[in-house]
């Protein structure tokens, strides 16, 4: 554990908070999981996000480890001409790291309507949060381009009462995995999804939120929607 470093900023009043980094485990090809230190008065709920400073670089990042747990564990999507991915993806073991956090209020809402979790991409992130601080029975619903992208299947499959990847890219040489569906994630609530009020939480991919945002309005009457646009 480090001492939280008292400096704010006038742009950013959160407190900063020095860590560093513990792990890297690569997910995929292009995506890989990044636990740092959990500084000490650092306190976030599942479903917030931190900031991440590097130069003059701010990039914001939604944990998937449980507020409960020592280190905070992010998922990362490698862009290759990305200002700060590229740095966080091969940087050496230790290397300390500023942040400001938590930010924002993408946490789970109990509620008598079944909860719909949709994500894209490393949009599962705040699930798998919400799924290690005990939230379960929710249907969540993965938009992925491949099966490699799946991260954490084996454990959100068992608490979720279903799981299904919606993939987009695959052809006929790559073959579905079981239970998954073909297409996108829009696509699976408006043709799949049985018309009833639900709790949809989006986070990922901004056209993804908009077209489904579109489709609950037209579709799923009396439902609720929380999102969280990552890019
Ligand atoms: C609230 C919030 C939470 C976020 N949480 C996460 C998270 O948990 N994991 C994560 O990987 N990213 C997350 N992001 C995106 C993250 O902040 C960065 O934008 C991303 O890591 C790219 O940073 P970069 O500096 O390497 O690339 P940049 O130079 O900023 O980006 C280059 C381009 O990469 C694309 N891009 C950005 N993020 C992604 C992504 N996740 N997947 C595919 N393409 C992308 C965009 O088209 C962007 O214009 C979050 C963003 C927000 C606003």
């Amino acid at each position: 554990m480090v001492a939280p470093d008292p400096q704010t900023t006038a742009e950013n009043p959160k407190k900063r908070f020095q860590t560093k980094i513990l792990k890297r485990r690569w997910l995929s090809e292009k995506t890989f999981e990044l636990e740092c230190e959990r500084p000490v008065g650092f306190d976030f709920q599942a479903g917030q996000n931190i900031c991440i400073l590097y130069q003059n670089t701010e990039r914001y990042y939604s944990p998937v480890s449980a507020p409960s747990d020592t280190g905070i564990a992010l998922c990362i999507r490698y862009i290759k001409k990305g200002l700060l991915t590229p740095f966080l993806a091969d940087t050496d073991i230790g290397t300390p790291l500023t942040l400001t956090g938590p930010h924002g209020y993408f946490t789970y809402k109990p509620s008598q309507k079944t909860a719909v979790f949709v994500a894209t991409g490393t949009g599962i992130a705040p699930f798998v949060a919400m799924g290690r601080s005990g939230i379960k029975d929710f249907i969540l619903l993965h938009g992925i381009r491949t099966a490699v992208d799946l991260y954490y299947q084996s454990f959100l499959q068992p608490i979720a009462a279903q799981h299904v990847p919606c993939i987009s890219g695959a052809t006929k040489t790559d073959p579905l995995p079981k239970g998954a569906f073909k297409g996108k994630v829009f696509d699976y609530i408006k043709t799949k999804l049985p018309p009833q009020p639900y709790d949809f939480y989006l986070c990922g991919r901004q056209d993804m939120i908009r077209d489904v945002t579109l489709i609950v309005d037209a579709q799923f009457p009396e439902s609720r929607v929380f999102t969280e646009v990552f890019y």
